[in-house]
């Protein structure tokens, strides 16, 4: 990320009611020589993104705050190659504070197992952080308000690869206007990361007829991810 590109990235957050901005060590390597009087940034290790769940696990930027019991920030490896990223917590991921633990999760579970993927190995989270009442999808100023925090989350965890579950999460971070099924498979890249698109488990739950081709985009995942683990 140039400089220019970071200042706005920077006062995207701000804007947003993100006041505290944290890095990896080599990124704020690269900006350091131009912030050195920002007393805002502090060095975090990908390791104490626990401390941002806690921080944020009040937030009240969206009406979806007074109907939540609680914040879903994400689960998994902090220092993870792969991040999956699905829409929203449901009614057991509520309940419990933590991203897919429900029928779904225990797909997901499963759909990694299947390419040899244990879950601990990666980072998962939502585009937006708090249930929607009814498992409705999240409105636009319910994901606008929320996406800072997964952008954080992204920038602090530097995945190579990201997969996202689902129509919502790919509309909300590429805006696509046509089915799912014209973007699986093909790369996409989001702010330089190499990112598929597949169905999200509770799609696969409802329409069971979706789970051949989602096992064809998991396939195609498992071999770019296994090409990435090679690699470093
Ligand atoms: S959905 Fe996101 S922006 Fe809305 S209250 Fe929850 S954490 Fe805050």
């Amino acid at each position: 990320m140039n400089i220019q590109a970071f200042k706005q990235y920077l006062e995207l957050l701000k804007l947003s009611g993100i006041q505290d901005i944290y890095f990896k060590n080599n990124l704020l390597k690269e900006i350091e020589p131009n912030q050195k009087n920002n007393s805002k940034i502090s060095r975090i290790t990908p390791n104490n993104i626990k401390n941002l769940k806690e921080k944020y696990s009040n937030c009240s930027k969206c009406k979806l705050s007074t109907s939540r019991n609680h914040f879903v920030y994400g689960n998994g490896n902090p220092n993870a190659d792969m991040m999956l990223i699905g829409e929203g917590p449901g009614a057991d991921e509520d309940k419990t504070g933590n991203v897919f633990v429900g029928k779904a999760g225990q797909l997901l579970t499963k759909m990694l197992k299947a390419i040899n993927i244990e879950r601990d190995e990666v980072y998962i989270s939502n585009i937006i952080k708090c249930r929607p009442p009814g498992n409705r999808n999240p409105h636009n100023d319910e994901v606008e308000a929320c996406l800072p925090y997964l952008l954080e989350q992204i920038e602090i965890i530097s995945p190579k690869l990201i997969l996202l579950l689902g129509r919502v999460a790919a509309i909300s971070l590429f805006h696509i206007d046509q089915t799912l099924k014209n973007y699986r498979q093909k790369p996409l890249y989001f702010q330089g990361i190499k990112t598929y698109i597949t169905y999200h488990p509770s799609a696969l739950l409802r329409n069971p007829h979706w789970k051949k081709p989602a096992w064809v985009d998991l396939q195609k995942v498992r071999d770019d991810y296994k090409g990435l683990t090679k690699e470093t």
